[in-house]
C-alpha cells in the first residue's frame, strides 16, 4: 500500500459526509484545480477558453461553468488523441479504457492509474454507505472479455477485504445460477437486465432459492419497478441502484432513506440541461458532468447522452446535495414528432406494467409520408392484463394525434445490438418503397 493509497483513502473519507456548504467549497476547490490542470496541459481545452476569452479564474465554482461550452463525445472523436490528453503525460503511468459502443462509436479514455485508484475506491465508498461491509464475500457478473475488465487483486484484498469473484455475463443462465449457488455470497453485482434474467430462472426452480445475498447493487442499464421486485422477491434481497459512466466514475447512487440518487458532488459536478440552461423540477434535460478527478483526460461540461429530471424535495439525510430522478434514457431515445413534440423516452415504459417482460419502440418515419408509425414491441407473460394496455394505448394515441399511429406488438423476444445501455428506442426513415 503506498503513501498516494493512504492520501486517496483519507480525502475520500473526509469528503463522504460534507454539510452542504462545506461541500459547496470543497467542489469549487477541485474545480478551480481541474480546471487549471484542463487549460495548462490539455490543447482543446486552451483553445475553448482562449476562444471565449476567460482563464480558469473566471470561474470560481460550478455556478460560473455555464461560460463554457457543452463538449460531446463526437467533439473528442473528432480531434486527435493528443487534443484531449495532458501535454507530456507519461504513458506508461496510465491505462486506457473504453467506453461502451451503444451509442455509435466507442471512445478510448485515458485514466492515471492514480486516478484510476481513486475511482474504484469511490466506488467501494459508495457501495459501503449503502450497507456493504468489508468482510463480504461479492459476486460480480461481467463481460470477462470487455477490454477494460481487470481482476487484478488490490492491497486491501491481499488483506483479506472486500474479496470479488467475477462470473462471466455471458454464460448460459442455469451454468451461472449454479455457479453463484456455489459461492455462499453476501453481495452480488451486475446490470438489472442479467440479474433480472436470473431471478425469472430462479422463480421456475425452486433450487435455486438458496442463493440468497444480503444485498444487490444494480447499474449500467435501467432498473424498472418491475425488475427491482422481481430481485426482491426470488432473491430475497435489498437491492440498491447505482449511476455511473467511465467518464465519470460514481456519479450518484439511489438513497435507501428518500429513494433519489444523490450526485458524489465531491467527485465531480453534475448539471442536468435542456436548451443551454440549466432545468427546473420536473423538466427533463441531458446529463452533462464535470470530472474533478481525472488529470490525464479532463471532462469537462462533457454531456454523457443521458436524460433525467432532478428532483425539487430534499433528503432529511443528505440535504443539500444534488438529486436525481432514475436516468430515463438516451437522448437518442427522445422522438421529435412531426409537429416539434419531444416524446421522452419515459412516455413508453410498458416495464412498468405487470406481465409486460421486456419491450422497445421502434419509431418509423416514412420520407415523404404524412404520418409516423411508432410500435411497441412487448415480450408479455400470462399475467398481463390486455384491456389495460389497450386502454393505455387509446390515450396515448389521443395525446400523439393524427400523424402518429401507435400500435402495440406482441413478440418472442427482443434482440438488443450489443450492450446496449439503456437503448429502448429505434428510429428509423423509410423511402416509400421500403415501406
Ligand atoms: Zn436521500
Amino acid at each position: 500500500m503506498s503513501l498516494s493509497s493512504i492520501q486517496t483513502c483519507f480525502e475520500l473519507w473526509q469528503s463522504r459526509n460534507l454539510s452542504s456548504d462545506e461541500l459547496k467549497r470543497h467542489q469549487a476547490r477541485k474545480l478551480r484545480a481541474m480546471l487549471r490542470q484542463a487549460y495548462d496541459h490539455v490543447p482543446f481545452y486552451r483553445k475553448i477558453f482562449d476562444k471565449k476569452g476567460i482563464t480558469p479564474d473566471d470561474i470560481l465554482s460550478a455556478e460560473d461553468l455555464y461560460r463554457l461550452p457543452i463538449i460531446r463525445r463526437e467533439d473528442i472523436q473528432a480531434s486527435p488523441v493528443e487534443e484531449f490528453r495532458a501535454a507530456g503525460i507519461d504513458l506508461q503511468t496510465c491505462v486506457v479504457r473504453r467506453t461502451g459502443g451503444s451509442t455509435g462509436k466507442p471512445l478510448n479514455i485515458l485514466t492515471h492509474r492514480q486516478d484510476l485508484e481513486f475511482e474504484a475506491l469511490a466506488w467501494i465508498r459508495t457501495w459501503l454507505r449503502l450497507g456493504l461491509k468489508i468482510t463480504d464475500r461479492q459476486v460480480v457478473i461481467k463481460d470477462l472479455n470487455d477490454h477494460n475488465f481487470s481482476d487484478k487483486t488490490r492491497w486491501f484484498q491481499h488483506l483479506g477485504f472486500l474479496q470479488v469473484r467475477y462470473v462471466d455475463l455471458y454464460k448460459q443462465v442455469p451454468l451461472l445460477l449454479e455457479e453463484l449457488a456455489n459461492c455462499q455470497l453476501e453481495v452480488i453485482r451486475g446490470s438489472p437486465t442479467i440479474l433480472g434474467a436470473l431471478a425469472k430462472e430462479i422463480s421456475k426452480t425452486p433450487k435455486y432459492k438458496e442463493i440468497r445475498p444480503r444485498l444487490i447493487f444494480t447499474r449500467g442499464d435501467i432498473l424498472s419497478a418491475q425488475v427491482k421486485s422481481l430481485l426482491e422477491e426470488n432473491f430475497g434481497s435489498r437491492v440498491v441502484d447505482c449511476y455511473g459512466a467511465t467518464e465519470g466514475g460514481c456519479i450518484a447512487w439511489q438513497c435507501p432513506n428518500c429513494g433519489s440518487y444523490h450526485v458524489n458532488e465531491d467527485l465531480l459536478v453534475v448539471e442536468v440541461i435542456k436548451n443551454g440552461q440549466l432545468v427546473t423540477p420536473g423538466e427533463v434535460g441531458e446529463v452533462v458532468i464535470t470530472n474533478l478527478f481525472s488529470r490525464a483526460m479532463p471532462f469537462i461540461r462533457y454531456s454523457l447522452g443521458d436524460l433525467c429530471r432532478i428532483e425539487d424535495k430534499t433528503c432529511g439525510e443528505h440535504s443539500g446535495t444534488l438529486c436525481l430522478q432514475p436516468i430515463l434514457g438516451r437522448t437518442a431515445d427522445q422522438i421529435v414528432l412531426r409537429d416539434g413534440r419531444v416524446i421522452q423516452p419515459d412516455f413508453f415504459r410498458p416495464d412498468e406494467f405487470e406481465g409486460v417482460l421486456e419491450y422497445q419502440v421502434i419509431h418509423e418515419r416514412i420520407h415523404d409520408g404524412r404520418i409516423d408509425q411508432l410500435t411497441v414491441r412487448i415480450v408479455k407473460d400470462h399475467d398481463l392484463h390486455q384491456e389495460m394496455l389497450e386502454a393505455v394505448r387509446q390515450k396515448d394515441q389521443e395525446f400523439l394525434g393524427r400523424e402518429c399511429n401507435l400500435s402495440i406488438e406482441f413478440v418472442d423476444s427482443i434482440q438488443v445490438e450489443g450492450q446496449a445501455k439503456f437503448k429502448r428506442v429505434i428510429s428509423k426513415v423509410l423511402t416509400q418503397a421500403e415501406s
